[in-house]
């Protein structure tokens, strides 16, 4: 069946290359300048046409596939970054998702280093995402490991905040640099009031917090402009640029600068 297959499949599609790379664009919300980009996996499987990340890497989570895909994610965004950095003479902040079976792995910070080392990427331009999920299996290990890629100079953010227990001792307890929050509140933010009310609540809290905001999904300009008025420090969202195959092509032909009414 399917699954079968497909996990059969991975780790051939992760040493032919067939597992690439899109990036989608980060604004900072008062200046509208580019701020990043998010590294999404894709894969075009022979048989099945794209499958979504989120079907491929749950399959890879259920083998030990997911650190070798982990590895080549983050090796090939790497590898990117540094090229369009050095064509353009720019920096460029590059946001790449984790699973958390990978930052549980024992050699998650040994392999990091090698390929922040092998691939010349600055560690102060790297941010990983990672799930509350992710950090509810095992909060002493999570919490070594967080502090660990923190001292490398790496810096860690929250991802879909909002789904899970959104659980405030987390945030107490763990150190995040940013918020992520999911686009579920985002996209309903002008249409109902408990989602306004939700984000903007979450944008206070991460403000005394000290952690930066970045709402996903942003998919038109009334969002925009009542992110705008509530504080929120990043956007990220179709509105503003959908997930592009190279980053050449993600930041000069950019669909739109963040401009708020
Ligand atoms: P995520 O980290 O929350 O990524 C954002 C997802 O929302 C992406 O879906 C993106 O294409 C989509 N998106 C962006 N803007 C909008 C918008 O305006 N509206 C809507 N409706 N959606 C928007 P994608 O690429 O299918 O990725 C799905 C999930 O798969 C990701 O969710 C992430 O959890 C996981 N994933 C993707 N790539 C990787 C990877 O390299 N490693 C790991 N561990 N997970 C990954
Ligand atoms: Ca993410
Ligand atoms: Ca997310």
């Amino acid at each position: 069946d399917r699954r079968l297959a497909i996990r059969r499949d991975l780790s051939a599609a992760i040493q032919s290359g067939a597992i690439e790379m899109v990036y989608q664009p980060i604004f900072e919300v008062r200046t509208g300048e580019l701020s990043g980009v998010e590294a999404l996996a894709r894969w075009t499987h022979p048989e099945y046409g794209p499958i979504s990340p989120d079907e491929f890497i749950t399959i890879a989570e259920s083998s030990r596939a997911i650190v070798a895909l982990g590895q080549h994610t983050l090796r090939l965004a790497c590898t990117e970054a540094v090229d369009w950095m050095t064509a353009r003479n720019e920096t460029l902040r590059l946001n790449v998702n984790v699973s958390p079976m990978e930052i549980m792995g024992e050699d998650f910070i040994d392999s990091l280093l090698s390929i922040l080392d092998e691939t010349g990427f600055p560690a102060n331009l790297l941010e990983l995402e990672i799930t509350e999920r992710g950090i509810l299996e095992d909060l002493d290990v999570s919490r070594a490991r967080l502090k660990t890629i923190r001292e490398s100079g790496v810096t860690v953010a929250l991802d879909d905040f909002g789904t899970g227990f959104s659980s405030l001792a987390l945030l107490h307890k763990f150190p995040f640099d940013s918020l992520k929050i999911d686009h579920s509140f985002v996209s309903r933010m002008t249409s109902e009031r408990r989602s306004l009310d939700i984000v903007a609540s979450t944008l206070l809290m991460a403000e005394r917090l000290g952690l930066k905001t970045v709402a996903e999904g942003v998919e038109d300009q009334a969002t925009l402009d009542c992110l705008a008025e509530i504080g929120c420090n990043m956007v990220q969202g179709y509105y503003l640029g959908r997930p592009a195959p190279t980053l050449l092509q993600t930041a000069s032909g950019t669909p739109k600068t963040c401009q708020v009414a």
